[in-house]
């Protein structure tokens, strides 16, 4: 061909598992271009040759048209010599050195495979695998890379004839999709009852069937087992409840559709339209005052809100449709420990909760829990990022030059592996305080490091002694050869703010509000309502909420009834004992008092969580909690979305700028007395510590010249704070920062422990 030109491309990103070569060999034959595509550990090589306009366009098209669930980070191109030939062929996968390339997440079913699943005369109708090129399983099933089908768990099914041809023709939909199978020669469903014993019939309809009669079914999913009722019996949820121990936290309920799911709750556009991704998390919505069909209320006490969620696998298409009506879908663990993914495992942990067990041959290689979102903003909040998102990469404002491993802190515990310009956050662990969730925490960071081929030189960890991940860190650096390892460790507040400035691309400085419930400060109190000077290399503390004593130290998380104790003392002395919540616990009461004003079992804590649980058991919403954040949770619920009121909170200036939370209790505390309604309370109170709060921040800004402030740490999950507190900052003239890929609780620390190290420069 004269005056051809040739081009040697890379193409890196998500771009292997999702339909890449295939788009490339096409894009390719229809500019008549001749050469050949590959995948490698790296990503995606190419070689193309034909006209100059022809080679630029298809360059550019490479990016600008990519596959729905392609990642396209970078296209470098260079000219080579000219080669001739006429055809552009797709060369089969080589192993490489070093695994750079990115595994896709796991991805909702397209309509494509819906269309056949539902298609009487589709050799897949009913088929509960049914999986393409554009979804399916990935990350949950990848044992190692390259993405292949023999470093999947799919490994053990042998392609029938049938799938071999539609997986070997560059023109089928499912050419190269790794987990394709059929009913002929793929995965398949069991229904065992929780003796052991294998039910007849049809597992999908046998299912339904249980749960319509009010039964308790596992089912094995994608990243591991739920626990399935039938969310409209009383009955079958209290059963469930019940047989979980203890559980208080709201169910999510999966609806058929996103028709269904606005018969339940109000379901704006942006929640609308993370129902319906590819991603398919749980999304916090309103519920309806009068719910179609009407819910139990076992499904989720004390909360205006529901965690809704559409189905994402074949299998849940087949129930959805089977049962036709909401259906509590919650992880399938015991309380606080990790959800079970292996089959004989879950059978004998969740043998006394489930009926039934609705099982599949194919492993699940790393265990993925539901992504948990709201939208705020109008944006995205993630509460929990897990199956859907993770292993998307993050990219970060700050190179690593050596890799990275951030451990993250306690609870909801994730970690992080930076490498180049990316940060990769690990699935969602859970609280790292029991064996089972280390063990999985110590595997999950093997597997990712394998199968992201990354051998960490610098860890980086929280500063707090006692955390299982500080200890894993320090047995790491002991048990590595000389100097090879580098330990950073990261105050807790410094890594909230790093994890909102990295996600947003930004390196500070900003003035940082962390507000959360608990973490390790330097200066040996328990901090947690911060206002910090900081960029990703360091920070200074500027200011906080006044510290109070926390009575009995840890059991004043679980029962904030002891900080609305103290506090209260602190607010009105011996006042404080004519309040409804002191006269709940009488002598205790004084006891707890006593204890606070003795400081004796008392650390001190500036923490802003303490002062929400402080609140809401003067409320009378919760003395006791059963998971971290309970109260918070409540109090944000009740409070009235009307009301603009808010009480005051007065500061004062030493060395630190100190907010009052003693007086906004003593508002609290007059109101109530007051006989106003607690709604009306709750809304003051959020009204009135957003106000000052804003007031703090604004006024440090000021005096440091800045002009951004970063929102992190588990309070700003509360929607009402969060927005209220933007809108104020927003109208002073400042730039604010907030969570929108990681969430602000614990579950982002680890990116910005990883950001910390980087910054630093240890890496
Ligand atoms: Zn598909
Ligand atoms: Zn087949
Ligand atoms: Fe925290």
């Amino acid at each position: 061909m004269s005056g051809a030109v040739r081009s040697r491309i890379r193409v890196e990103g998500i771009v292997q598992g999702v339909g890449f070569r295939p788009f490339v060999h096409a894009l390719a034959s229809e500019a008549g271009l001749s050469g050949f595509v590959g995948n490698d550990s790296v990503g995606v090589f190419i070689e193309a040759e034909g006209p100059p306009e022809a080679v630029a366009r298809f360059v550019e098209d490479l990016r600008a048209r990519a596959p729905t669930l392609a990642v396209v980070d970078r296209v470098a191109s260079e000219p080579i010599a000219p080669l001739g030939g006429e055809r552009f062929e797709i060369m089969p996968s080589t192993p490489g050195t070093e695994a750079d390339a990115l595994v896709s997440p796991d991805s909702a079913t397209c309509a494509d495979c819906l269309a056949e699943l539902a298609d009487p005369s589709d050799r897949r109708y009913g088929y509960a695998f049914v999986n393409c090129t554009n979804c399916g399983p990935r990350f949950t099933i990848v044992r190692r890379v390259p993405y292949d089908r023999d470093n999947t768990t799919m490994a053990g099914f042998v392609m029938c004839g049938a799938c071999r041809r539609e997986y070997e023709d560059p023109s089928d939909r499912r050419f190269h999709a790794q987990p394709t199978c059929c009913p002929d020669c793929g995965p398949s469903l069991r229904l065992v009852a929780s003796d052991g014993r294998r039910l007849d019939g049809d597992p999908v309809a046998a299912t339904a069937e249980l749960l319509g009669q009010g039964s308790v079914v596992a089912i094995k999913g994608l990243g591991g087992f739920h626990l399935a009722a039938d969310a409209t019996q009383e009955g079958a949820v209290e059963r469930l409840r019940s047989r979980k121990h203890r559980e208080e936290r709201p169910f999510a309920v999966m609806v058929r559709d996103l028709e269904a799911a606005r018969r339940l709750a109000e379901v704006d556009d942006a929640e609308a339209a993370l129902l319906t991704g590819p991603e398919r998390p749980i999304v916090l919505v309103r519920r309806r005052a009068r719910p179609d069909p009407a819910l139990s209320v076992e499904v989720a006490p004390r909360t205006r809100e529901l965690g809704l969620l559409l189905p994402y696998t074949p299998l849940h298409h087949l129930l959805a449709a089977g049962l036709d009506r909401p259906f509590v879908l919650t992880s399938g663990n015991v309380s606080d420990e990790p959800i079970a993914y292996l089959d004989d495992d879950a059978v004998e942990r969740l043998a006394g909760i489930a009926d039934a067990f609705l099982l599949h041959d194919r492993p699940i290689a790393t265990r993925t829990d539901d992504s948990v979102l709201r939208v705020a903003l109008g944006s995205t909040l993630p509460i929990r990022r897990s199956r859907g998102f993770t292993p998307r990469p993050l990219e970060v404002p700050i190179h690593f030059r050596r890799p990275v491993l951030a451990v993250g802190a306690e609870l909801k515990s994730t970690f992080c592996l930076g490498k180049g310009t990316r940060a990769l956050v690990s699935h969602h662990i859970g609280d790292l305080e029991n064996y089972e969730t280390f063990r999985s925490f110590s595997t999950g960071v093997t597997h990712l490091c394998d199968v992201f081929g990354v051998a960490p030189s610098v860890v980086a960890h929280d500063l707090h002694p006692d955390y299982l991940s500080t200890k894993y860190a320090l047995d790491l650096e002991a048990s590595a050869p000389e100097d090879n390892l580098e330990l950073v460790g990261v105050q807790h507040h410094h890594a909230h703010i790093a994890s909102c400035l990295a996600e947003n691309g930004s390196v500070g400085p900003v003035l940082g509000v962390a507000l959360d419930g608990a973490g390790f400060g330097p200066d040996g109190t328990i901090w947690g309502g911060e206002l910090l000077v900081a960029d990703l290399a360091g920070f200074e503390r500027v200011g906080r909420l006044a510290p109070v004593p926390m009575p009995g130290g840890a059991s004043a998380v679980r029962q904030p009834w002891r900080m609305a104790a103290a506090y209260a003392d602190a607010a009105l002395g011996a006042e404080a004992e004519r309040l409804e919540v002191a006269r709940r616990h009488g002598r205790e009461w004084a006891e707890v008092v006593g204890l606070s004003r003795s400081r004796v079992s008392c650390q001190m804590t500036s923490s802003a969580g303490r002062l929400f649980d402080a609140v809401a058991a003067l409320l009378g919403v919760r003395d006791v909690v059963t998971y971290e954040g309970q109260a918070a949770v409540e109090l944000e619920q009740l409070a009235d979305p009307l009301e603009a009121g808010r009480y005051p909170m007065g500061s004062t200036r030493g060395r630190l700028l100190e907010l009052s939370g003693a007086e906004l209790v003593a508002a609290v505390a007059t109101d109530l007395a007051a006989g106003v309604e607690p709604p009306l309370v709750a809304a003051r109170f959020h009204n009135g510590f957003a106000a000052a709060v804003a007031g703090a921040a604004s006024e440090l800004c000021a005096e440091r010249r800045l002009r951004t402030v970063a929102l992190s740490g588990g309070v700003f999950q509360n929607v009402r704070l969060l927005t209220a507190l933007v809108a104020r900052l927003r109208s002073s003239g400042l730039e604010v920062l907030t969570h929108s890929r990681v969430p602000p609780n614990d579950g982002g620390i680890s990116l910005g422990q990883a950001a910390v190290a980087a910054a630093r420069g240890a890496t």
